[in-house]
């Protein structure tokens, strides 16, 4: 239609297919999946067992050029390219997406279904509660908060026999010692046949975890923008006995545990992570407190169960869709599950016959990073694909002509205004400076090895001679090919000649590798994450980052991969420094670490990890109509 509808209308507008029928094309056994609802499921891991034999089908990564605050439309362009090979191009296809966070959606950003007539649907299910996952990760995040401030307060208010009879009851003469006493008992080599023998000095090691106050990096979570949580005291009650603390909040999607949910292999995988997440020292400094010290391991993998598996959906053209897990794309790695993808490319997948030929053809999984490729596709390469072995067959770096033109120098573009009168009609010169930060997207993604596909994420104030300009300049960088689609305005339809292009590139030869070897030092990575994505010419640490390099190098943690936390609206650490900066040096702020996911974030300026509404927020416009439940004004 034009004008294209709201997404809202758009998304409403179509009925989807039942989730089961979508499932059977799928080929699911009955005990592969479970129905929540008629427009979700769940996919249940056995699924991969099953189909262990076949051949991945292929996957291509969707990132993007550094964008406007608007966002230059991946996740319409993830859509746009699966609703167009499987509707279209008539191939096996499956996208796999992030769950948006509420806060977002009511903030100022808006849900992130994608847009126009590539959606995923039924968006409000999709852009609020899903099946649940993001609020079983609230909720283990906020057990394990509650269970580091409970046992700090017992071990101050109690004296060790106390705290030794209560941790390790004695039920008719015979203690009781849970999983986690059982093993402080071993840790510490204390014999568990006499615990009547102990001395006061092995009680005292056994009982008290020693927890430092000042060194507690957990947060609680909530999935609101609510900024007056940011900084808060806890314990103001008297029955908590004056033991207050300041503490904040974070956006629920920046839990360690989204992270975790994301990064895991396996059930077993996301326990022994969960179990391992460092929440704080001890008060002698020398001892990490995990989860597991505090007893909670299981428990919050047990509020998580049911979250590790994908939620299936479907395209507004009727494609199957993995939405699952949300970490954000600062201090985490802002990509969606390996799991996700893991059982899509099954799902896509080939069997093959004796001599290893394929059956019959390949499918496809599109799968997205967040942010620009400088953040989410590094991550994707050196953090999810070293954790899930799996390689991508292509890059798919979306640009839009509005974000190349603010890179050459155009007026700022901010969410709530109208686009100054340049980014509406054509200005060639302003276009082609804009296009080196284009350039060297194109350049950072053949570091990997992998061949590279832009999409021009086309508006209908868009021209020839500046789509052709684009197209130009990007095949002369080294990309297979450039191609304007239009599946925004027009679906699938829109992005058929995108989609050839994008076929076309995964046969071609690709020696994928990683940017730096795990094994390098911890500020070796960072420099190198610094000089060759950036394109800084050095790092320098601050005293406390220094520090930190040292203590993660006495703990053992130095063969981590590096999540950078950082601006995405540069390729600098500077928001304000637009195209290709260059001659700065990237502060390191801080180093900070999550060793249940498996990466150590560096902080490269403020971050901020609980938004804030603005003075209009999204929310204003969301309502429904009572009499048929209908949902308006979310996009
Ligand atoms: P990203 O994933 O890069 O953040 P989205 O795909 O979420 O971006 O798109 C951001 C917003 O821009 C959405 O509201 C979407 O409807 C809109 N949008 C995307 N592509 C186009 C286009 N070609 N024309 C007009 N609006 C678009």
């Amino acid at each position: 239609l034009d004008p294209v509808p709201s997404d809202i209308d758009i998304a409403m507008s179509q009925t989807p297919k039942s989730i089961k029928l979508l499932a059977q094309e799928l080929g699911l056994a009955l005990n592969e999946y479970e129905l929540y609802g008629n427009t979700k499921a769940k996919v249940n891991f056995p699924v991969l067992e099953r189909l262990k034999s076949r051949k991945n089908g292929k996957c291509i990564v969707v990132t993007g050029i550094t964008p406007t605050p608007l966002g230059e439309g991946k996740s319409t362009t993830v859509i746009g390219i699966t609703q167009a090979l499987g509707s279209h191009l008539n191939k096996r296809v499956f996208a796999c997406v992030r769950q948006p966070s509420q806060g977002p959606t009511f903030g100022i950003k808006g849900g992130a279904a994608g847009g126009g007539y590539s959606q995923v649907i039924p968006m409000d299910e999709f852009n609020l509660h899903l099946t649940g996952d993001i609020h079983a990760v609230t909720a283990a995040n906020n057990l394990l908060a509650a269970a580091i401030d409970a046992r700090i307060f017992h071990e101050n208010t109690q004296t060790d026999t106390a705290l030794f009879n209560r941790l390790c009851p004695s039920i008719k003469g015979v203690r009781n010692f849970s999983p986690v006493m059982l093993k402080r008992l071993k840790k510490f080599g204390i014999d568990k046949n006499n615990p009547e023998d102990l001395t006061s000095e092995e009680i005292n090691k056994f009982v008290r975890l020693d927890i430092n106050p000042n060194s507690i990096t957990w947060n609680r979570v909530i999935d609101t923008n609510d900024r007056f949580l940011r900084r808060i005291t806890i314990g103001q009650n008297e029955t908590e006995k004056g033991q207050t603390r300041q503490t904040g909040f974070d956006i629920s999607v920046a839990s360690e545990c989204m992270a975790v949910l994301a990064l895991s292999t396996s059930l077993a995988d996301m326990r022994e992570r969960l179990g391992r997440m460092v929440v704080a020292t001890n008060k002698g400094g020398n001892e990490l407190i995990t989860a597991d010290d505090l007893g909670v391991g299981g428990a919050l993998t047990v509020l998580m169960k049911d979250s590790i598996r994908p939620n299936l959906m479907q395209t507004l053209e009727g494609n199957p869709v993995f939405v699952h897990a949300g970490p954000f794309a600062n201090i985490a790695h802002g990509n969606s599950s390996i799991l996700a993808d893991k059982i899509a490319l099954k799902l896509v997948g080939s069997e093959c016959d004796e001599k290893g030929n394929l059956i019959g053809e390949e499918g496809y999984v599109v799968t997205e990073a967040g942010f620009g490729a400088d953040i989410g596709m590094e991550k994707f390469f050196n953090i999810k694909c070293r954790t899930s072995e799996l390689v991508p067959d292509a890059v798919v770096l979306v640009a839009t002509v509005r974000a190349l033109k603010m890179h050459g120098g155009g007026p700022s573009v901010m969410p709530g205004k109208p686009l100054h009168e340049t980014y509406l009609k054509e200005n060639l010169e302003l276009l082609e400076k804009g296009c080196d930060n284009l350039v060297k997207h194109i350049e950072n993604a053949r570091k990997y090895g992998l061949p590279v596909v832009v999409a021009i994420n086309q508006f209908t104030t868009d021209t020839e001679a500046e789509l052709s300009l684009i197209r130009k300049i990007s095949t002369e960088a080294g990309a297979i090919d450039a191609v304007p689609a239009t599946h925004w305005a027009l679906g699938g339809a829109g992005a058929i000649e995108l989609g050839k292009a994008i076929i076309k590139a995964t046969n071609e030869k690709q020696e994928f590798k990683f940017l730096y070897d795990i094994e390098k030092s911890i500020v070796e990575k960072i420099e190198i994450i610094a000089k060759e994505m950036y394109g800084a010419d050095g790092i320098e640490l601050s005293e406390l980052a220094k520090d930190k390099v040292k203590l993660y190098t006495q703990q053992g943690f130095t063969n981590l991969p590096i999540c950078m936390a950082k601006t995405h609206l540069s390729l600098s650490h500077n928001p304000n420094l637009k195209g290709v900066p260059k001659g700065f040096i990237v502060p390191v702020r801080d180093i900070k670490a999550s060793i249940g996911a498996g990466f150590l974030y560096p902080l490269l300026g403020e971050m901020q990890t609980m938004p804030g509404l603005p003075t209009r927020p999204c929310f204003f416009d969301v309502d429904l109509d009572p009499e048929t439940g209908r949902v308006y004004g979310l996009f």
